[in-house]
């Protein structure tokens, strides 16, 4: 089976970055991407064990999710919209990855509250300073910095990244020591502990864990390629 093979062969590319790097084994968590693919495909991975996932888009997600056994945990990956916070909170993901600003920060804390729960998230840090790029800027986060770790209705868990995408895999090297780097400095300047680093796609994983990803976002290496290029 296809997928089953794919995904033996990440789990083989992550152990062995984790060696490389000297990380204890296990210390990287494989989110599955299954945007675009339908729940058939995400059952193949499921029977291989896989049981974290990740979509990028809500309405996607909320279709899929009742779909899949209650075991599996999911991530929201992509950007969200103030005003689908609500619904995000209301699905239960197990962790939203994309938040890319104090303004949706402060939305989530704020209906987390009046949900009665705390939300789980990642910040999501435009490390390569691209203009048109979602993310708090390193600057930014700083600034933000006070603020953001009195928001009472998170719990933020740490940093994610999406570099600009290279011929090299290597290309992305800088990017994610950034990211890690400035988790650091976070850390430093306290009080969360930041235990998260979402970094590494299809194409760079190795690098990322070997730079400190404690999640790696792994698509289309499992699943195959996109039949919808406008949802890379
Ligand atoms: C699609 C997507 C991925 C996975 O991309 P692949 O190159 O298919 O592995 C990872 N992270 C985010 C935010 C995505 O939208």
């Amino acid at each position: 089976m296809y997928i089953q093979d794919q995904l033996q062969e990440i789990r083989a590319a992550i152990a062995a970055a984790e060696q490389r790097a000297g990380r204890p084994a296990g210390s990287v968590q494989l989110l599955a991407v299954s945007k675009t693919f339908p729940v058939q495909d995400i059952m193949h991975a499921y029977h291989d064990g896989q049981r974290d996932f990740g979509e990028n888009r809500l309405q996607e997600a909320m279709e899929k999710m009742p779909a899949m056994p209650a075991d599996c945990t999911w991530h929201l990956i992509g950007p969200l919209q103030r005003n689908k916070v609500r619904k995000a909170l209301e699905q239960g993901f197990a962790l939203i990855e994309a938040v890319d600003s104090l303004r949706l920060a402060e939305t989530v804390s704020r209906i987390a509250g009046e949900l009665g729960v705390t939300a789980r998230i990642l910040l999501e840090v435009n490390v390569d300073g691209e203009q048109s790029k979602h993310g708090f800027t390193p600057e930014g986060i700083f600034t933000d910095w006070d603020t953001l770790t009195a928001l009472p209705h998170l719990d933020i868990r740490g940093l994610m990244c999406i570099p600009a995408p290279t011929e090299d895999p290597e290309g992305a090297r800088p990017a994610f020591r950034a990211l890690r780097t400035l988790a650091g400095r976070l850390r430093e300047r306290g009080p969360l502990p930041l235990p998260e680093l979402s970094m590494g796609m299809s194409h760079d994983f190795p690098v990322a864990v070997e730079e400190g990803a404690t999640i790696v976002r792994v698509g289309s290496a499992i699943f195959g390629r996109r039949a919808y290029p406008n949802q890379q």
